[in-house]
């Protein structure tokens, strides 16, 4: 056994657990860096990165297909997987390259190997032992299934699911979040027939009802079939295909079946609850400066009960960093982080909903604004339709801002920006936004409940 002795130990090298160590390494601190895998973990390797550029190839099927309708002559013969795929790694092993070499050149050792923690300042891998006065978890999640459904053959999850070289004829979806309704909307683009099985009474459950509604119609507008409300009951698999049968007797049949129902924390065998970590269900339960049960060790990204998103690990990681150095920092609630839904129309967010904000400061004190795209000169040019709505306190902030239609992921960022400053209506109604941009929704809704509307009445 050989030891060795830094200022902290991070488990785990994917976005919380790297952002982690580079705000470390940039305070001053020695760090080592433990990953069993690739640096960059499930975001870039298994999740954002290689499903986002999935969706872009999508995009390109759908504007080749439509092009004919901008006077642009083109045909479309047809996927060639394949190249999809050559096209995606390419994007991931660039991106793979660039953090490997971050990572060296802030002087951060890497240690490759199964870590475990095997006292509240010492993580072992293999014959090394890591010693630090701080240690960060940020092993990460997988992908869950049902009890009694069993992954395998044509039953599949996300992680087979990027690996497949052909487009499936026909796919069923078990789950309308986020992963679920991201891959329909690729599948669709690229030919398959897709059903979409979600338990809850509307797609994308957690996002504001009426996004739901929307993304509802524009889903059955480009012919995603779907069905709400009723659970799935079991699935059996042969040669042919898959039947899913669900709890009302009815059976959607498909090539595949891709069980979208949600991620659990990887943690089995970490040897954190031997330490003494509280735990819930696989997952790490830290206070709300992300501190666990045992002094000195930390916990952030998906291991940590909340939104499972790479950007919420980055902000954990870096708080962390600065949390151990001293520095006070400021972590952003779960509520006001932005949240994505990448298939076609977009979803973004941030903040409460209507609903969320009656209840928090009673119906008399919200007041709420829907703008729909139609008006928006950008949104027409792209041939998109959605809406962007804005909850506000009277008298007070923006607390929500929900938003559906083609890139409107791209406005999340003013979105979030003004509901983390709480920023009023009024504040804003007096800055420009450019035209012709898709902005401008945002701007007109802000107008709106400044009292000034402009092109709305
Ligand atoms: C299909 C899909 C699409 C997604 N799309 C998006 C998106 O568009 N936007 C977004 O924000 N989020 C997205 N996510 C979620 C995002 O990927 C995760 O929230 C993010 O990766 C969590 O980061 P993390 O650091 O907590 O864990 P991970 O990224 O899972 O990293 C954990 C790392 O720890 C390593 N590890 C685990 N145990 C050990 C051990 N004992 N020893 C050593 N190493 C260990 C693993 O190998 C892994 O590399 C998506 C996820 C999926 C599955």
């Amino acid at each position: 056994m050989s030891e060795d002795s830094f200022d902290l130990v991070v488990l785990g090298g994917g976005s919380g657990g790297y952002a982690a160590a580079i705000r470390a390494t940039e305070l001053g601190m020695s760090v080592a860096l433990v990953e069993s895998d690739k640096l960059g973990g499930t975001c870039l390797h298994r999740g954002c990165i290689p499903t986002k550029a999935l969706l872009h190839a999508a995009e390109v099927a759908d504007v080749t297909r439509e092009s004919a309708e901008y006077g642009i002559l083109s045909q479309f013969n047809g996927v060639d997987m394949v190249g999809v795929n050559a096209y995606r790694d390419n994007i991931v092993a660039k991106k793979y390259k660039g953090l490997q070499g971050l990572i060296k050149q802030r002087g951060i050792e890497v240690v490759e190997g199964r870590g475990k923690l095997t006292s509240p300042t010492t993580v072992t891998v293999g014959d090394r032992v890591l010693t630090a006065k701080n240690v960060v978890l940020a092993t990460g999640s997988y992908s869950k299934s049902l009890p009694g459904l069993e992954i395998g053959g044509r039953v599949i999850t996300s992680e087979t699911a990027l690996l497949m070289d052909y487009v499936p004829a026909s796919v069923a979806i078990l789950g309308g979040g986020v992963i679920g309704v991201e891959f329909a909307s690729v599948w669709k683009s690229l030919g398959a027939n897709v059903t979409i099985i979600e338990g809850l009474p509307h797609l994308v459950p957690n996002e504001e009802e009426t996004i739901s509604k929307n993304l509802e119609r524009a889903f059955r507008k480009r012919g995603i079939d779907f069905t709400v409300g009723v659970r799935f009951q079991s699935v059996s698999q042969d040669d042919q295909g898959v039947v899913v049968t669900l709890e009302n007797g009815e059976t959607v049949t498909a090539d595949i079946l891709l069980v979208a129902v949600g991620r659990g924390a990887a943690t089995e065998g970490n040897g954190f609850e031997e330490v003494g970590i509280t735990m819930d269900r696989g997952y790490v339960i830290t206070d709300d400066r992300l501190a666990t049960s045992v002094p000195g060790v930390y916990a952030v990204g998906d291991i940590v009960p909340g939104l499972q998103l790479a950007h919420r690990g980055y902000q954990q990681g870096f708080f962390v960093a600065e949390e151990i150095a001293g520095l006070n920092p400021l972590l952003v609630p779960d509520i006001n982080i932005p949240k994505v839904t990448y298939c076609e129309p977009e979803i973004a967010s941030v903040g409460l909903s209507e609903a969320k904000a009656i209840e928090h400061y009673g119906a008399e004190k919200v007041s709420a604004y829907e703008y729909n795209l139609a008006g928006n000169g950008k949104s027409e040019i792209l041939g998109t339709a959605g809406i962007v709505k804005v909850v506000r306190v009277v008298d007070g902030p923006v607390v929500g801002v929900h938003m559906i239609g083609a890139r409107v992921g791209e406005l999340v960022g003013e979105a979030q920006l003004v509901v983390n400053w709480e920023a009023q209506p009024e504040d804003i109604a007096p800055l420009v936004h450019a035209h012709p941009t898709q902005n401008e929704s945002l701007g007109e809704a802000f107008l709106y409940l400044a009292g000034k509307p402009l092109h709305t009445l």
